[in-house]
């Protein structure tokens, strides 16, 4: 494994509707590895490939620890609720603010192995799958949030502090 480097807000990157993985490779397999050593280095809850310059749809969440979850072409098959959450990104540091996001989704999508999986997240899990997702289409919480500010301007007692 090894570290990659987080491309920041203005690369164009950032920007791109990514490609859907059509096989997973050895490319592929490393690259989910790299992905999980740099968000655990930056102390992310999740990372998308484009986040570490790769226009693939391949995104993970790591929401609690011991909890990992590799999404390979990840496609949202339900959306419902909203929830308010608080949230920054890598791909922006230093920064918060507040986006609206569904309480639940239901996602399909590959593991590493090829399984084709169907799983609900919900809450913070639904937060952070959101986010990820967005990245593959070109979408940064930025676009979408109202109150973006400086992070550790307020307390952090109450608040859902997302780094993803
Ligand atoms: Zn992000």
């Amino acid at each position: 494994m090894a570290l990659r480097n987080v491309v920041k807000r203005g690369d164009a990157i950032l920007t791109k509707h990514c490609r859907e993985v059509t096989e997973i490779n050895d490319r592929i397999i490393t690259l989910l590895d790299d992905m999980a050593e740099t968000m655990r280095e930056d102390m992310g809850v999740g990372i998308a490939a484009p986040q570490v310059g790769v226009a693939r749809r391949v995104c993970i969440i790591e929401p609690e620890e011991g909890r990992l979850v590799e999404f390979i072409n990840p496609e949202i098959l339900e959306s419902e609720g909203e929830q308010l959450s608080t949230e920054g990104c890598l791909s922006v540091p230093g920064m918060i603010g507040d986006v609206v996001r569904p309480q639940r989704l239901v996602v399909k999508y590959l593991d590493r192995y090829g399984n084709e999986k169907t799983e609900e997240f919900t809450d913070f899990e639904a937060v952070v799958v959101s986010h990820e997702t967005d990245h593959l289409d070109g979408i940064l919480y930025v676009d979408k949030a109202t109150n973006v500010r400086e992070a550790g301007e307020e307390p952090q007692e109450d608040m859902t502090e997302v780094e993803n």
